[in-house]
């Protein structure tokens, strides 16, 4: 195995693009070691992209945030503009495994390792966050939605890696939140997650919702019904109520060790409402 890490992104792309099929991204390497320890792939290339300094920045500019693919949880966790501007998505990274573990564990390789569980994922969708690739053909963005299509999946092409994340301008009166169920206090991979973004207008009313879904389908499921029983409404028990039968009826759930598909629809719907609660207080006090 040829490991490899560049300090541009041209660089890495020249890499990935040559190295054929069997090239990895690595960015904190939390799956990535664990998986070729286990035998789980071996891969001829390894592409390091943490000398790139595009992948490791944190930028705001005029309130839209920049999140750099190899960002760490812990990094993301000590950055004042990136907590007051997402917290739904900062809370999400610091739920990742241990101490130890966010220390290197990146938003990117949450996304890109396309676990239907993984924490920060329903975060980003409801952030309607995009993702800048690069590639052999240049750079594009995708919705991040857009880029798991089933476990392990990727609508990556040949020789695509992420460089950064970009987050929409921060309307005022407007915050995320995250939330997961897990049958332990940490370390454990979530039965449900939800992660909600909306805003209100000066009158309280809610303007625009995002609701997203985690670990109740084959990947992260923005529900767009769940958004829509919430927009035009103050968000009161009603609107609620009906968001949460959304939620509830958007999931595909399988059944494991950790929860029946009947437990995970109802638990969706209850932690999307709690989500939401704590996304409208955040929200009122973002004026
Ligand atoms: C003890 C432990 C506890 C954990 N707890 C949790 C948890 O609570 N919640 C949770 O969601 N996850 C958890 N994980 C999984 C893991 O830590 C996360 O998924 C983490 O965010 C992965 O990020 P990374 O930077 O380490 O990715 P890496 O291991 O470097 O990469 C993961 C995958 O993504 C690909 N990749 C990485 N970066 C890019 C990129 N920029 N572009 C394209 N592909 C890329 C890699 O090739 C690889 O396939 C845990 C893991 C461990 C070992």
């Amino acid at each position: 195995m040829r490991y490899e890490a560049p300090e541009s992104v041209e660089g890495a792309v020249a890499l990935l693009a040559g190295g054929g099929p069997r090239g990895r991204v690595l960015a904190g390497g939390t799956d990535l070691l664990v998986q070729l320890r286990a035998g789980m792939m071996a891969p001829e290339l390894v592409v390091d992209i943490k000398r790139i300094a595009e992948t490791r920045q944190i930028r705001e500019a005029d309130g839209m945030l920049v999140i750099g693919a190899a960002v760490s949880g812990a990094e993301l966790g000590e950055h004042a503009v990136a907590k007051v501007l997402w917290p739904g998505v900062v809370e999400s990274a610091e739920l990742i495994g241990s101490t130890q573990i966010q220390g290197r564990a990146s938003l990117a390789g949450n996304l890109c390792n396309a676990s239907p569980a993984a924490d920060t994922v329903p975060a980003l969708v409801a952030a309607a966050a995009t993702c800048k690739v690069a590639g052999p053909d240049g750079v594009r963005r995708i919705p991040v939605e857009d880029v798991c299509t089933g476990p392990g999946q990727l609508s990556l092409r040949d020789g695509e890696f992420v460089v950064a994340f970009e987050f929409p301008k921060r309307s005022p009166r407007s915050a995320d939140a995250y939330l997961r169920f897990i049958p332990r206090t940490e370390m454990d991979i979530a039965v449900v997650g939800a992660g909600v973004n909306l805003a209100f207008d000066d009158g309280g009313r809610c303007v625009a919702a995002r609701v997203a879904l985690g670990a109740v389908a084959p990947t992260v499921i923005l529900v767009e019904e769940a958004g829509e029983a919430l927009v035009g409404t103050t968000c009161d028990a009603a609107a609620l109520q009906d968001m949460a039968a959304a939620a509830s009826a958007a999931c595909r759930p399988i059944d494991d060790k950790r929860g029946t598909v009947e437990y995970r629809t109802k638990v969706a719907g209850v932690l999307a409402t709690r989500a939401a609660g704590i996304a409208a207080q955040r929200a009122k006090g973002s004026q």
